[in-house]
């Protein structure tokens, strides 16, 4: 049996499997260098958000560095270091910043979020977040008073204004709207003690793997790897002409660049073998060819380099390149119907 196992907050509702997988100890998987860097980032984002908070003239508390927690990866907890006990489980979390109205402090809950995340908030506001949404009921069942959220555009710095569960409207601050959260701290109380009796039982309790939404940033993955391996064949056909003429064309550029990469390979020996025991330039129906001789390349490896140096080193040797849109395609049929 464990002992009145801790619960984060701010994982209150993560998928019951994770919450299981970390207290049977199971390791996630190692954040890199650039999930780190990018954690670092998004705190600093905290500071810029609250001085918003504060430029609109609220006297905004930051707790700064908290003296009992470590980040799983062994950083320092920043926040007001906040719990709540039960008979078979605790809860643990830090509020971003508190804001001192006429005597009284409220919890303030910092999010930054990129473009399009922040407008599915705009939209939906918790619905679309129910992590959110069980972090902020827990911060609000320890404060027993409403909350104020704060939501920051990281790409335009635009906020999103919201005061939480003010039953009795007792917070009127301009600018900010009203928002009432579905769920009821019972029901976060529930699902947690479910989770305390599976892993009592040692077992993992089932989750539906969806790859395009909770999975997706998940670290315990592999303990659904067979579901990952699964999910090409889980795709569903859809039949759209325009998108089919693409798949063709894409099929069909994938082909021609084999045959391409083939054709180029064969012209480029014939023409090197020429310029090695013949003449090293030379010009022959419209290409040139030049053999400078043999060379090495030189590589670097990044997964030890990152050991070798101080994080001040590295961050000034890195260069991040633009943000682009990543996507897998794979030719799972060919044209002729027989799979690649
Ligand atoms: S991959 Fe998905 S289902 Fe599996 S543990 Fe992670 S969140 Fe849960
Ligand atoms: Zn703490």
């Amino acid at each position: 049996m464990l002992d009145n196992p801790v619960f984060r907050m701010s994982s209150a509702t993560a998928c019951p499997k994770i919450l299981v997988a970390e207290k049977l100890g199971y390791e996630p998987k190692q954040k890199t260098r650039s999930d780190l860097d990018r954690l670092q980032y998004y705190s600093w984002l905290e500071d810029v958000a609250a001085k918003q908070i504060a430029s609109l003239g609220y006297e905004v508390l930051d707790a700064g560095l908290c003296p009992l927690c470590t980040n799983p990866d062994g950083g320092q907890r920043s926040g007001f270091h906040v719990g709540l006990n039960f008979p078979l489980f605790s809860l643990v979390g830090h509020v971003d910043r508190q804001v001192r109205i006429d005597g009284k402090t409220y919890p303030v809950e910092i999010k930054s979020l990129g473009r399009f995340s922040w407008q599915r908030f705009k939209n939906n506001q918790f619905e679309s977040f129910h992590d959110y949404e069980g972090q902020e009921l827990c911060y609000l069942e320890y404060y027993k008073t409403p909350g104020i959220y704060w939501v920051l555009n990281r790409d335009t710095g635009d906020s999103l204004k919201y005061i939480v569960n003010d039953h009795k409207n007792i917070l009127n601050l301009p600018g900010f709207e009203k928002i009432f959260l579905a769920k009821t701290f019972a029901e976060i109380e529930e699902q947690i003690t479910s989770v305390v009796i599976d892993a009592s039982c040692g077992e993992l309790p089932n989750a539906p793997f969806e790859p395009d939404g909770k999975c997706r940033y998940c670290d315990y993955q592999y303990l659904c790897l067979d579901q990952v391996e699964t999910d090409v064949n889980k795709t569903s056909e859809i039949n759209i002409p325009e998108l089919s003429e693409a798949a063709r064309l894409y099929q069909e550029g994938v082909r021609m660049e084999k045959e391409g990469a083939e054709r180029k390979s064969s012209a480029i020996s014939t023409l090197l073998g020429f310029a090695k025991s013949n003449q090293p330039k030379f010009k022959i129906s419209g290409v040139s060819f030049s053999y400078s001789g043999q060379k090495t390349r030189t590589t670097c490896d990044m997964d030890l380099l990152k050991t070798m140096i101080d994080d001040d080193t590295y961050n000034k040797v890195i260069r991040v390149g633009r943000p682009y849109d990543s996507y897998t395609v794979r030719v799972v049929k060919d044209e002729n119907g027989g799979a690649e």
